[in-house]
């Protein structure tokens, strides 16, 4: 007979997404792989304080009996946004988890909810180092450059976690995995604009990487060459040069697009609540307006770096 573990398998498969589920007692390990880290001064103090403080290593209150987690990769397309400039059309691209994570995160969430329902059994949402929780439970591989592959998926994929009341006898954990065709390819490495990869060192300088710098507010440090920035926010040298994501590099979704007069206003760094309600509504689908200030530095910076790959107009 089929264990309530096959059947959450099965039911993700269906929908072509993967998972894994691990006990919770594996929260000690996850916390411990983040902590050990910071001891080891791995990590730098700002990256640490602004994206790994945050985390939760307690079961959630509400869901008592609390059993399971479950991890989730879901295939997510690149986004693309078009802004018009005085140079022409400016295709930004957005890498795979930017564009709707929330919206992805609250639907797989739900399906797999109702799901356990109809099997007695009930989820919570987590606050908890998703890929360390994917690459632990063996659902994914590290890259050289920390991102994190999944079969067939390459990078091209959300994670997501639930709790669960869901019982875990088995549900194996492993060190930190780096994949298999890193052994022999220094791609990402030698296309990263920042040095960020190393060889020396599995661990990304995430605090040289153009995504950290991107994500957070002020202006960029001067060491960050101009041409470097290639994203509306995030970066995707790295990841288009991956030859694991050779058969994902066309999944593009074209989302919307900014008129003259509205890209104007982001070069402008107009405040988000001056724009117009039809462009906060673009901003609103793509989740991306509480990102907005960053938005409009990112902007100015990757017309920056187009202008000077762009060839003249005749
Ligand atoms: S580009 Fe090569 S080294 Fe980098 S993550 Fe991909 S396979 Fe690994
Ligand atoms: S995301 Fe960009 S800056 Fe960061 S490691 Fe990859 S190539 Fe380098």
């Amino acid at each position: 007979m089929a264990s309530a573990t096959d059947d959450v398998m099965r039911f993700l498969k269906n929908r072509g997404w993967a998972g894994r589920i691990v006990g919770v007692k594996r929260l000690h390990e996850l916390r411990e792989a983040i902590e050990a880290r910071r001891d080891r001064s791995l990590f730098d103090e700002d990256f640490y304080q602004e994206q790994l403080r945050g985390f939760t290593f307690q079961p959630p209150e509400l869901l008592p009996g609390v059993r399971s987690i479950i991890i989730i990769a879901v295939p997510v397309p690149q986004t693309r946004a078009i802004f018009h400039t005085n140079g022409g059309p400016l295709p930004a691209v957005l890498p795979p988890t930017y564009a709707g994570y929330s919206a992805t995160t609250d639907k797989v969430r739900a399906a797999l909810g109702d799901f356990l329902a109809s099997k007695g059994h009930r989820v919570a949402k987590t606050v908890l180092p998703l890929k360390t929780l994917a690459v632990g439970s063996a659902l994914a591989d590290y890259g050289r450059n920390n991102i994190c592959y999944v079969n067939g998926m390459g990078s091209f994929l959300q994670l997501v976690g639930c709790y669960s009341d869901l019982p875990c006898p088995g549900g194996s954990w492993r060190e930190a995995t780096m994949l298999e065709r890193c052994k022999s390819c220094s791609a990402c490495e030698l296309r990263c604009p920042t040095e960020a990869i190393r060889q020396d060192r599995f661990l990304l300088r995430a605090e040289r990487c153009l995504t950290f710098h991107n994500e957070r507010p002020g202006e960029f440090p001067d060491w960050i060459d101009p041409s470097a920035h290639n994203c509306l926010i995030g970066c995707m040298h790295c990841q288009s040069v991956c030859p694991e994501n050779k058969s994902h590099l066309a999944w593009m979704e074209d989302r919307c697009e900014f008129s003259m007069e509205e890209t104007a206003l982001m070069l402008k760094r107009v405040a988000l609540d001056q724009l117009p309600p039809v462009m906060k509504e673009k901003l609103r689908s793509l989740e991306l307006n509480e990102a907005f200030e960053n938005l409009c530095r990112n902007l100015s910076a990757l017309v920056g770096a187009e202008s000077k790959t762009r060839p003249p107009r005749a």
